[in-house]
């Protein structure tokens, strides 16, 4: 049966340039990259390499680069550290309802640690209500986090206006950039956060490789000890393989990034058409926000998303639900209900999305199966 992937917001296929190198790599060198001797030096340089690179393409200072297996660790790091960071009389946290659960349930920890979390407004895509939210802001607060751009929807948050206001209020900020980097331009400097995590597997790099940029004056405890590896602030041994693996995705990404796009832009376009046509009352949820074009979050009015999923999943088509599956009961997506949608509208919700390694045939073939799926034709 033809394969067809359309959930690339959960991971991207490894680029066969990536996995080519990173084969290479594999037998290239021993040791361990914090031993003095010429095996450790070598694997170093492979690191430092790396973090240059990487450090360079995203707008930071080498050194404010800590490597560590992906996403959700750096949002652990990250929100953790800026609490252990945060004075006493700063306790309060400033989230958007809309972040991916490494940031929600860190910040439900640390609810539990003294910290009170306060979700900030939003419109009914999803995107912060900057003036609203500003008001939020005092000395009270220890830190704030908002997301890039939302895995579920797409939607884009205006995450250098916000840094804006943060940094007027002395408010440390933490922005989960795992959806943007490698698919739109980061600047870290420009984008005026403080803390910013991504991961390597959302841009067609090895999954168990990301990153935090951690700006250099800015104090955070380590979750990890025990090395003193990345400037102690992330103890382990380092993944050479995937950390290089990691800098030339994110080359790849960079340099292709406006064709890649334009290609995304013209699949995501052509598919929505090709679905409106197909099933009368299809909708976009965020349709009226600035969105990511690869990520299409679809509504299909009577349906049951999982049901949508099962079927796709028989055809051999690969999406997914924001709705989670806990303990046998499907939860809908907190992402979609904090929009406003009513439970209906959230359980009948799937989220299609695609790379520039999909192709029109392939979301021929997605656009019949789920009109077919869905009972029109
Ligand atoms: N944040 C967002 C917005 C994500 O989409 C993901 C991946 N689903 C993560 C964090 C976690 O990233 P990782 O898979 O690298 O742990």
């Amino acid at each position: 049966m033809r394969r067809i992937y359309l959930d690339n917001n959960a991971s991207t296929p490894l680029d066969p340039r990536v996995a080519a190198k990173m084969r290479d790599l594999l037998t290239a060198g021993d040791g361990n990259p914090s031993s003095l001797h010429a095996f450790g030096r070598a694997l170093r340089r492979r690191i430092e390499d790396a973090r240059e690179r990487i450090a360079g393409r995203l707008g930071a200072d080498p050194a404010e680069l800590v490597f560590c297996s992906g996403a959700t660790e750096a949002n652990n790091l990250a929100l953790y550290g800026l609490a252990a960071a945060a004075p006493p009389a700063r306790r309060r946290i400033l989230l958007s309802p809309t972040e991916h659960p490494s940031v929600l349930e860190p910040a439900g920890r640390l609810e539990k640690q003294g910290f009170e979390c306060i979700f900030m407004p939003i419109d009914e895509c999803g995107r912060l209500r900057l003036e609203e939210s500003a008001a939020l802001l005092g000395p009270d607060v220890a830190f704030s986090s908002l997301m890039a751009v939302n895995n579920e929807t797409g939607v884009v948050q205006p995450v250098a206006d916000w840094a804006l206001r943060c940094r007027a209020a002395a408010v440390p900020l933490h922005c989960d950039a795992v959806q943007a980097v490698g698919r739109l331009p980061v600047d870290f400097g420009a984008l005026g956060v403080d803390v910013l995590g991504f991961s390597a597997h959302k841009f067609h790099g090895p999954i168990g490789a990301g990153g935090m940029l951690l700006r250099r004056e800015l104090p955070l405890e380590a979750l990890l000890l025990g090395g003193g590896q990345e400037r102690d602030r992330r103890a382990g041994t380092e993944n050479h393989l995937a950390i290089a693996g990691m800098a030339l995705a994110l080359d790849l990404a960079t340099e292709e990034m406006a064709e890649r796009r334009r290609k995304i832009e013209d699949l995501s376009s052509g598919l929505l058409a090709d679905l409106r046509r197909r099933i009368p009352g299809l909708r976009l949820n965020a349709e009226a926000a600035e969105r990511w074009p690869g990520t299409l979050n679809l509504r299909v009015p009577g349906a049951r998303g999982e049901t949508l999923l099962m079927r796709l999943d028989l055809a051999g088509i690969a999406v997914s639900l924001g709705a989670a599956c806990s303990s046998g009961a499907l939860e809908p997506s907190h992402v979609l209900a904090a929009m406003g949608l009513d439970l209906a509208d959230n359980l009948a919700s799937i989220r299609v999305s695609i790379s520039a390694r999909n192709d029109a045939d392939e979301l021929e073939v997605f656009a019949a199966a789920l009109a077919a799926s869905s009972g029109s034709r």
